[in-house]
């Protein structure tokens, strides 16, 4: 059953066989799989349950009211870069565009051998792959949805010498509405409050919504229970207490927010649990062609590269509602009002890189996480470079000027000469215009119980009963896209725990 706010607003106390904190990519495969295991399975939620009627194309009020702090919060250290993730039932997978990748063997072999996590090279994890690829309709993205903005990306990454594919997609019976970053009102993405959560539902699971865990309640070294918050759908007004006593405790809150409840909750792992912080660095190139390109029309996310000269840097093609792009490539007020005209020929292909960066994750005085992201400026230097094959594919293919948001090279790109300015190396990483929405890192995982902060099978050492399975365990960055990661170490140490077969197909 899923519990609204409303049968809430007095609290509650329940036991459990396990309690797990978090709907998102992780939270929402491991319930799946202890309410299947006949579990009694509670899953709390800090965001409300939305539906399509909420998912509109408004944007910032979307933003406002289904991300964390508003969809505006700031990572520091080398620069004030936006870092995402979503506030609602489902988490972050129910506002992001779907793209599922496994992870590149390469990265794989580097987690097994570099961090002593050698069971990940067996069949177990390729099995949980399997298991998470049919349950959301993975496929590459068809063309019949590509609008013009996919068609044009894949014409310039070629041009540019960058041998693409569609992109995979949990999504099914996609219209290409553009619409990912706000929901799906179509109701096609394959998010896991549609693929999983009916099931643990169904299963048995009772899920709680408006429900903020504020620490983990410890036995000495054991995990017994949580204890937290009831709160109002946008998450400002405390509004009751909640206890979930159980003997499993499974953090899944997300990389800023599990190191916050793990330190909270006097969990430190010897000062690893957000000692650590990771996250995969970005530029863009926003083109205006010489003619119209619709660009909020095609799958948001459907065509993209890898680099053939950068391992871990990758092409995509992407929109996200227009006074949103909006903020970022026009400013706001009159000279936003100067570039609307130019909106309607805009295609945006940003760049995502598996740099060498360092970070931590702290708590703030309002108890929100206070990450830090420490970016060397070689790192996007080789952004900044592959950023250059873009920008001159899109003056070759008629671009009329091109935007980059980089401090130091001109806001219009017009000539291959201007773009040179691309590769001065007196650009530093924080003149870079950046999002930051794969993180990870926060919680490493390691073979090693000193230099991480759980085992491989997410378990978190020096504890009983506490394992946390989100992107907060990856031990370096995967090199493309998260979700698929996060899901597939989810179903599979959530069936070890729960005792169901690792290698079953469905
Ligand atoms: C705009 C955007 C686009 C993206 N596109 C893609 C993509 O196409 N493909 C891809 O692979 N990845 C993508 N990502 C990244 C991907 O969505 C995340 O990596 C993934 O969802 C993280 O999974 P998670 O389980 O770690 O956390 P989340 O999915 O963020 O789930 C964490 C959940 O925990 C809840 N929570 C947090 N604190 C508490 C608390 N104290 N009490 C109760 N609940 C709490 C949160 O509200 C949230 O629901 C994108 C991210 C963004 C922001
Ligand atoms: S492009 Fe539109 S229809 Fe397709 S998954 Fe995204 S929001 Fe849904």
């Amino acid at each position: 059953m899923i519990h609204h706010l409303d049968s809430l607003r007095q609290g509650f106390e329940v036991d459990a066989d396990v309690v797990i904190i978090g709907s998102g990519a992780g939270g929402a495969v491991a319930a799946t799989n202890f309410a299947a295991a006949g579990l009694r399975t509670v899953l709390l939620e800090a965001g409300p349950q939305i539906s399509a009627k909420d998912m509109t194309r408004d944007g910032p009020a979307f933003m406002a009211r289904h991300y964390w702090e508003g969809g505006l919060r700031l990572l520091r250290g080398t620069g004030a870069w936006p870092t995402m993730s979503g506030r609602i039932l489902g988490g972050s997978t129910v506002i992001n565009s779907a793209i599922m990748f496994p992870l590149p063997d390469w990265v794989r072999e580097d987690w097994a051998a570099a961090d002593g996590l050698d069971a990940l090279r067996g069949p177990e994890l390729d099995a949980a792959y399997k298991r998470v690829f049919a349950r959301t309709h993975t496929a590459p993205t068809p063309e019949s949805v590509f609008g013009r903005r996919n068609v044009l990306t894949r014409e310039i990454l070629d041009h540019a010498g960058l041998k693409g594919a569609p992109l995979p997609r949990a999504v099914k019976g996609c219209e290409g509405t553009g619409d990912c970053l706000t929901g799906c009102a179509v109701g096609a993405k394959q998010s896991v409050d549609r693929s999983y959560l009916p099931g643990a539902v169904q299963d048995g699971a009772e899920v709680y919504t408006c429900a903020v865990v504020h620490k983990i309640l410890m036995d000495g070294t054991r995990a017994v229970g949580v204890e937290g918050h009831i709160v109002d759908p946008d998450g400002h007004a405390k509004l009751a207490r909640f206890t979930v006593r159980a003997p499993r405790v499974i953090v899944s809150a997300g990389t800023l927010h599990t190191p916050v409840i793990l330190k909270r909750s006097g969990v430190t792992a010897g000062g690893r649990v957000g000692g650590t912080f990771l996250a995969h660095i970005s530029s863009f190139a926003m083109g205006v062609m010489n003619h119209t390109v619709d660009p909020w029309i095609g799958a948001t996310q459907g065509y993209g590269a890898f680099s053939d000269r950068v391992r871990g840097l990758k092409f995509e093609s992407l929109w996200a509602p227009s006074a949103l792009i909006g903020g970022q490539w026009g400013g706001v007020g009159p000279d936003m009002y100067e570039m609307l005209p130019d909106f309607k020929r805009a295609l945006m292909i940003p760049i995502v890189y598996r740099a060498k960066v360092t970070g931590k994750v702290g708590i703030r005085l309002d108890g929100m996480p206070d990450a830090q992201l420490w970016v060397p400026n070689e790192e996007m230097w080789v952004v900044l470079s592959e950023l250059k094959r873009v920008v001159d594919s899109m003056l070759d293919l008629g671009a009329e000027y091109v935007y980059t948001g980089v401090r130091g090279v001109p806001p219009k790109i017009r000539t291959k000469e201007q773009a040179m300015s691309l590769l001065s190396h007196d650009i530093q990483a924080r003149d870079v215009t950046m999002t930051a929405n794969h993180t990870f890192g926060s919680c490493r995982m390691s073979g090693r119980a000193d230099r991480g902060v759980v085992d491989v099978n997410g378990k978190v050492y020096g504890t009983e009963g506490l394992w946390l399975m989100d992107a907060s365990v990856f031990p370096s960055p995967s090199a493309v896209n998260p979700q698929a990661t996060i899901m597939a170490l989810a179903d599979m140490n959530s069936r070890r725990i729960a005792d169901l077969d690792l290698l079953a197909t469905a």
